[in-house]
């Protein structure tokens, strides 16, 4: 089962992206095959002893290991320049299993305070739970960072860019900081996708994805990764997922695959829109607050773009006259869909304030700018000339 790879990590990304990691079978099909298949069988009582005390190493069950989604696994830790990957059922379980497999009780967590909301959940909520003491910080704040990495931590976690506010980190910057303090840093580098955004080369550790946003890409399945050194992967994260079970179903993995080949052109051609969509938004006057990275309005827009190589397809805004303002808007729209996902071929919008982050308390919705007025908008792959025509009806009601 170990493979070197160590020629293909030379490859270009649109060269690993389409044939990274790349397995056949005996029947040397052109496209990745589909293993559907939750056990496997041995030639003998001896050869599963050996599968099992470690001294043969070979698939033995889909929980642990299955070659579809090893091939998922193995060409997205070549796109990202990771030693390891594992992939998990959701964003969701990646991030809580990157967490929960390397904190104890006692152990001091200190993350950015703008988070997507469940992981808002479980760095707020539900480690503390566990014994775990976190500290949730303005993520934008050197000196917050510099003050809460002057005690021993174990572990940092960041968005950057977060979900939905599109604020920045300095993530170079956290790393050293970090790395003093004897942390982990942990990147949920999902805006950004493994496209536009190397956190590794910043000094990160440990790197998250919801494979459920860009790599799938057209709305059909959830899953998500870890990628980290052989040594966080395999020691810490493996058996946490072995014993745990957030395993990826291998159909997904195969879905997530394919989409993997065109993910840097899809990705590429959303930034561009995002970026004529947000050009657009600059000259409505409706709006008291326009936020994409690639505009030099943005407060950190040149830490973004000296972090980014392109700017990604998220935008936030804020409409003028609160929640009924937002929602007529939202109600008005034609093409762009009402949808809490993002990363889709379709543009999808959504009300923060009532959906994905309704559980946060209003104080804390204050503090990451969600307001009653915000709104965000995952910029798809339709023409960019059409959305801005139906933003604009819709701004006009
Ligand atoms: C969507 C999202 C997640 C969770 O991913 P799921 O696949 O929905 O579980 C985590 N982090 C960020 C930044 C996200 O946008």
């Amino acid at each position: 089962m170990p493979v070197d790879y160590s020629d293909q990590r030379r490859w270009s990304l649109e060269t690993q992206l389409v044939r990274g990691a790349t397995e056949r079978s005996q029947f040397s099909e052109t496209s990745e095959a589909m293993f559907l298949n939750s056990g496997y069988v041995y030639s003998s009582a001896e050869e599963a002893e050996n599968a099992f005390n470690g001294t043969l190493e070979r698939f033995v069950y889909s929980r642990f290991r299955n070659p579809t989604v090893a091939m998922f696994e193995r060409r997205l830790a070549l796109i990202e320049g990771a030693e390891e990957c594992r992939a998990v059922a959701s964003g969701m379980a990646a991030v809580f299993a990157s967490l929960a497999c390397q904190l104890s009780a006692g152990d001091r967590l200190v993350s950015s305070r703008a988070l997507f909301g469940s992981c808002h959940y479980i760095c707020a909520e539900l480690l503390p739970r566990f014994g775990i003491k976190t500290e949730l910080i303005d993520g934008r704040d050197h000196d917050a960072w510099k003050n809460a990495l002057a005690k021993p931590a174990q572990a940092v976690f960041l968005e950057s860019p977060s979900n939905p506010g599109l604020e920045v980190i300095d993530i170079r910057a956290v790393c050293d900081l970090a790395h003093k303090a004897g942390a982990t840093v942990v990147v949920d580098n999902v805006f950004a996708t493994p496209v536009l955004q190397k956190p590794l080369t910043m000094g990160a550790d440990v790197i998250v994805y919801s494979a459920t946003k860009h790599i799938d890409g057209q709305g059909r399945c959830l899953g998500g990764a870890v990628l980290g050194t052989k040594q966080f992967i395999v020691d810490k994260l493996t058996p946490f997922m072995r014993h745990t079970g957030p395993s990826l179903s291998p159909f997904n993995a195969w879905v997530f695959l394919k989409g993997l080949e065109t993910l840097d052109m899809r990705v590429r051609q959303h930034s561009a829109n995002a970026t004529k969509v947000a050009a657009y938004l600059a000259t409505n006057r409706r709006l008291s607050k326009l936020l994409y990275p690639g505009l030099p309005s943005h407060p950190q827009h040149n830490l973004a773009m000296s972090q980014m190589s392109a700017p990604g397809n998220v935008i936030a805004f804020e409409v003028d006259g609160g929640k009924a303002a937002a929602f007529k808007v939202l109600n008005a729209l034609k093409i762009i869909d009402i949808s809490n996902n993002l990363g889709d071929a379709k543009s999808l919008i959504c009300h923060p304030a009532t959906t994905t982050h309704q559980r946060l308390k209003p104080e804390e919705r204050a503090l990451v700018g969600i307001t009653d007025g915000f709104v965000r908008l995952s910029v798809g792959l339709e023409n960019p000339d059409d959305l801005i025509a139906d933003l604009d009806a819709a701004l006009k009601v």
